[in-house]
């Protein structure tokens, strides 16, 4: 929190315009003239109230915003050095930031062949037979994007879909969720998985009638063809990642917490923001792999920030199960499409507790994965036990703000223990109107009940962190705004399994990609709502979300993205 202390005394400094022995470096106190000056917006506060109509900003953070709405303008700062910008009557709300994506996925997914979208096996096949056509004989055919459950095949791609396109070039194909892959049969063969192998802990190998691998491939087992995969040269990295920040910020994001990033990156991303080339906020989770010098690093000084402070890291990412469309989400009675399985754990306790109780001494946010009620509730489980392990006079931040990412399916006793435990909810809304399509085919509609259950959290108490998934969702701010409103589909579908009492405001939904995906970050006190003081992050919007017919939200438009004052996007 020093960080973040520091910066609102900033504000507050400029605001009153006594800054003393600083004040040469600052022209709002010399000449009075802001850096930024924004003209007829309607700008709204992350409570939903319209509260200005101007707003003023130097050094990137808020001097200024007319309140309340009194109609005003930049016309006093003409002849300064002020930038003014005029929005002809956009809406101007706190940054959009996306709590849960992979920043490094989205950049690559606009770098490999993107399956997302695709309708049907065949519509698949053709995409991959065309990629074959161009690559080399013998190299592989990447893909990401997938996912089966629309298609009219209703059934996993094969390995004989592929060889039938690609006999000779191994190809892999994960799906939008990242937790499974289908190969053909080239891949399997160099890979050198055949009748007998067997799968590793927290993976499956599926097979057909005749006991061969189908080529679908769920969680751990994708390791098996990890040495197929295109490597990722640090030049394929940085690439991707000032791709991912630019397709982010023409959506209208300002930051994105960005989950299970490579330790060996965080060092990357820092200098390509100081440099200018990464512009959005970043906020990072590191997989546990390398990542020793870092925590250590985090334990004895605090959060680890680039020196322009728009990328943090503080935390560690765990996966505790698979997902629910792959099976592989831990539940606590079997699948009702699949009665001989419960789904995939992917740690073991003996492992995590340890790293648990060490990162409450050392300040280390811990973000887990959990999807099947079983996971969520040993995840709680785990999160309650280390909590009373280690004493809050023992750690070095007294409430951690851990965090379960994605809390889909909960057990309905378990929901009042995010409140009472402090964990916050990172949910994607986009993950519920795209899973309740099969979800009752999965799960059942009585364990649906507490699927998605974003009312029931925020009602019992608990703070949500709204976000995207995206590479496995597409990762716009629209998609998920409307989702959590509506609670139907893109196309305006929903039933009775849907649970439309599960739905949030407009008000609510404004909250949790803004003020409580601050919360959820440490950075309520500089980030989040409008007001001066606060960081100059905006999402400019040309229609008004909050009030516009449900399905006009999927169709609004970007118009500016703005990150500590600086234009990071314009249309
Ligand atoms: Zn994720």
């Amino acid at each position: 929190m020093k960080y973040g202390i520091s910066i609102l005394a900033l504000g507050t400094c400029l605001v009153l315009a006594a800054c003393g022995p600083n004040a040469k470096e600052d022209k709002s106190v010399t000449n009075n003239a802001p850096d930024l000056c924004i003209q007829n917006a309607i700008i709204y506060s992350a409570n939903g109230n319209v509260q200005a109509d101007v707003l003023t900003v130097n050094d990137g953070i808020i001097t200024f915003a007319n309140l309340p709405k009194n109609t005003s303008n930049c016309s006093q700062y003409e002849s300064t050095t002020t930038k003014i910008v005029d929005l002809q009557g956009a809406y101007l709300y706190p940054g959009f930031v996306d709590s849960h994506a992979h920043l490094l996925g989205i950049g690559l997914r606009e770098m490999t062949l993107n399956l997302e979208g695709t309708a049907s096996i065949k519509t698949m096949l053709e995409a991959v037979a065309a990629e074959v056509a161009k690559t080399p004989k013998g190299e592989t055919v990447y893909g990401r994007g997938w996912i089966e459950t629309h298609w009219p095949e209703e059934r996993f791609p094969s390995r004989q879909d592929l060889d039938a396109v690609s006999p000779d070039n191994p190809v892999l194909l994960q799906r939008a969720d990242g937790h499974a892959m289908v190969v053909n049969s080239a891949a399997l063969k160099a890979a050198n998985i055949t009748k007998g192998t067997k799968p590793p802990f927290g993976g499956d190998i599926l097979h057909d009638d005749d006991d061969l691998p189908t080529g679908m491939l769920i969680d751990h087992a994708m390791n098996l063809i990890k040495d197929l995969m295109p490597t990722l040269t640090s030049a394929r990295k940085e690439a991707a990642y000032i791709k991912a920040s630019e397709v982010y910020a023409a959506y209208g994001w300002t930051g994105i917490q960005s989950m299970s990033v490579d330790a060996n990156d965080i060092g990357l991303i820092e200098r390509l923001s100081d440099e200018g080339k990464l512009k959005i906020r970043v906020y990072n989770a590191v997989d546990m792999q390398d990542a020793e010098d870092l925590v250590k690093n985090i334990a004895a000084n605090g959060p680890q920030t680039s020196k322009n402070g728009r990328i943090t890291t503080r935390g560690l990412k765990f996966y505790i199960d698979g997902a629910l469309g792959s099976r592989g989400a831990a539940l606590l009675a079997p699948y009702e499409d699949d009665p001989e399985n419960t789904g995939l754990f992917l740690v073991k306790k003996e492992y995590i507790m340890p790293i648990f109780e060490q990162s409450l001494r050392d300040g280390i946010q811990i973000s887990t994965h959990a999807i099947g009620d079983r996971a969520n509730q040993l995840m709680l489980d785990w999160y309650e036990e280390a909590f009373a392990a280690v004493p809050e006079s023992e750690r070095k931040i007294a409430k951690p703000r851990w965090r379960n990412e994605h809390s889909q399916i909960l057990d309905l006793a378990d929901i009042p223990r995010y409140s009472d435990l402090g964990v916050i909810a990172s949910m994607q809304p986009s993950h519920a109107i795209g899973d309740l399509y099969f979800a009752n085919k999965r799960i059942g509609k009585d364990r649906l009940a507490g699927g998605y259950a974003w009312r029931s959290l925020i009602d019992s108490g608990a703070i949500i962190a709204g976000g995207s998934d995206a590479p496995v969702e597409r990762g716009d701010p629209r998609i998920e705004f409307y989702a959590a409103v509506a609670r139907k589909s893109l196309d305006g579908y929903s039933d009775e399994n849907w649970f439309a009492n599960e739905k949030v405001t407009r008000v609510e939904a404004l909250k949790m990609f803004t003020e409580w995906a601050a919360y959820a970050a440490f950075e309520e006190g500089v980030a989040g709502k409008i007001e001066p003081g606060m960081r100059a992050d905006f999402t400019v919007f040309d229609k008004d979300i909050m009030t516009i017919p449900e399905a006009d939200i999927l169709k609004v438009e970007p118009v500016m993205t703005i990150v500590d004052g600086e234009i990071i996007y314009k249309k």
